[in-house]
């Protein structure tokens, strides 16, 4: 809504501006008469911050200043703050605080077990398995420690995501000096059988490390009786502040520091500690049964979700499984509609979804993780991901389900999507048409836009609306097509009449026009 009061506010300095205004009036009175609401769906791309844990943050950052390696009082209150967070976060795994040592993220927790075990073993031992469908985190360091020398064996997974047991008993080997098995993938929300990766694993004396980043805080996680050696855990996937994770390290387990310098975090870690992310962190695992409690809440609203786009929409496929699936994610094939043009849509109406990985996002590459599970291409390009939270309602889900009905019966207005085709090079030249480029300097750097288009970062159409013609045709364009398409129905919104993204963005249309591209350049 503050963005709305915003957009209006800086209408009126604009040419049309009473009519744009006016515009943004509508969409106030929207707002205010809950015929536009906002809802968030990507919990598994992050979560607010509680109000407890910002409160604990501010505290720290106003008043605990000091050094926690310092010994005099203001630096020790700073230490103490960071052993009470490690306890909690102890606590919530099921670890001994010794066990618990704070990272800058997850990934860099899954980097540094990959990292610290590949220079134990190597070259003694070469294998590392995994399963292909792993946070990006693990997959790119896999392939970053085989460029080193590593083996990296994938151990195959069912159409539902889940581990093949056979398979894994027959990749362990003498060489075999470690397994990565996730214990709920992001994207679909498959729960795995770690206790029994774990069994298998230790009869042949190979450690096990398990990223247990989107299982905290949706369902119970005890490292104890998951018997891992390794563990990864984010602060902001249960309402803890960005930029902080955690590593766990069963005491015995083989492991050799990751950050070289100071002597914190046991020697393993070096670097002053944030001690406010720190302290955020353990306040937020004071609430993790609490939202642990919602899981319950939570399928039924699941359930709920999938049995009304099941009628909405009688040919969408749900790839998450049924069964061993964490409550609160739903990941869904809408066949024939591009997953860009839903979100878009979605985002136009205050609904925020994702069509997968948050980390990948940006490329137009097919999700691995849903050909993994058996998804064509096509259809991993027609798939989004809802996730829900604590704070998700029913209300929420109902109007998501209006909206997205709406839209699939042709009642929402659609941005006009330009082919490659049809940005000919009479359209190029088209007096009436404005190019609108909204990719960042290193994207244009790398391929420039043509010299009469118009250049205006993403993020700063709000400041430079004035600078877009409201009598011309504007085609936005971007790396991909994907944030095109979002700032083409922002721009709708806000009173631009003829308003088309072009589809394939610039990478598409380049490669279907060399010759045109070159001609202009
Ligand atoms: N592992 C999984 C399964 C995730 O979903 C994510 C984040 O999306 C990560 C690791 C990385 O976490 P972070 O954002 O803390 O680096």
């Amino acid at each position: 809504m503050i963005c709305i009061i915003r957009r209006l506010f800086y209408s009126l300095f604009q040419k049309d501006g009473l009519r744009l205004a006016g515009k943004q009036l509508i969409e106030l009175f929207k707002y205010l008469f809950g015929i536009k609401q906002f809802v968030y769906f990507d919990f598994n791309a992050t979560t607010m911050v509680d109000r407890k844990v910002r409160n604990v943050m501010n505290s720290v950052v106003a008043r605990h200043y000091g050094n926690p390696s310092s010994l005099y009082e203001s630096g020790q209150k700073a230490a103490e703050i960071i052993d009470n967070a490690r306890i909690h976060v102890a606590e919530a795994i099921g670890a001994d605080k010794s066990e618990v040592y704070f990272t800058g993220c997850a990934t860099e927790s899954n980097n540094a077990v990959l990292k610290s075990l590949f220079d134990n073993f190597y070259p003694r031992k070469k294998k590392i398995i995994a399963l292909p469908i792993e946070h990006p985190s693990i997959i790119k360091t896999l392939e970053y420690l085989e460029t080193k020398g590593a083996e990296i064996a994938y151990c195959p997974v069912d159409h539902n995501g889940s581990i093949i047991f056979d398979a894994l008993e027959r990749l362990i080997d003498e060489s075999t000096f470690l397994i990565c098995c996730m214990l709920a993938n992001n994207e679909i929300g498959t729960i795995q059988n770690v206790r029994k990766v774990v069994d298998i694993a230790s009869e042949r004396g190979v450690p096990v490390h398990s990223d247990c980043v989107q299982a905290f805080g949706k369902i119970p996680v005890n490292v104890r009786s998951l018997g891992v050696n390794y563990a990864s855990f984010s602060a902001h996937k249960v309402y803890g502040p960005k930029g902080i994770g955690a590593l766990y390290v069963k005491i015995g387990s083989p492991f050799t520091p990751f950050v070289h310098g100071g002597h914190q975090e046991q020697g393993l870690r070096a670097g002053t500690e944030g001690v406010h992310n720190i302290a955020g962190f353990g306040e937020a695992c004071l609430s993790i049964e609490k939202h642990i409690a919602h899981a319950y809440r939570l399928q039924k609203l699941k359930d709920k979700l999938i049995k009304e786009l099941k009628t909405l929409k009688p040919d969408c496929i749900i790839n998450s499984p049924e069964r061993d699936c964490l409550p609160n994610t739903i990941n869904v094939t809408f066949p024939n509609i591009k997953n860009g043009d839903v979100m878009a849509m979605l985002n136009y109406y205050g609904v925020e979804v994702s069509a997968g990985s948050a980390c990948s996002s940006s490329d137009d590459k097919p999700s691995y993780v849903l050909k993994k599970i058996g998804l064509s291409d096509d259809a991993t390009r027609e798939t989004v991901r809802i996730s829900m939270g604590s704070s998700t309602s029913e209300k929420d889900v109902h109007y998501m389900l209006k909206v997205l009905k709406n839209y699939f019966n042709g009642k929402t207005f659609f941005v006009n999507s330009i082919t490659s085709n049809q940005l000919d090079e009479k359209l190029l030249l088209d007096d009436h048409i404005f190019m609108l480029d909204i990719r960042p300097e290193i994207q244009r750097k790398k391929t420039p836009g043509l010299p009469n288009w118009h250049q205006i970062l993403y993020r700063d159409i709000e400041k430079d609306i004035q600078n877009i013609p409201n009598d011309k045709h504007i085609i936005v364009v971007c790396e991909n097509g994907q944030l095109s398409l979002i700032t083409a129905y922002n721009l709708k919104s806000r009173g631009y009449h003829e308003v088309s993204s072009l589809k394939d963005g610039i990478k598409g249309w380049k490669i279907r026009n060399e010759s045109l591209y070159k001609k202009y350049l």
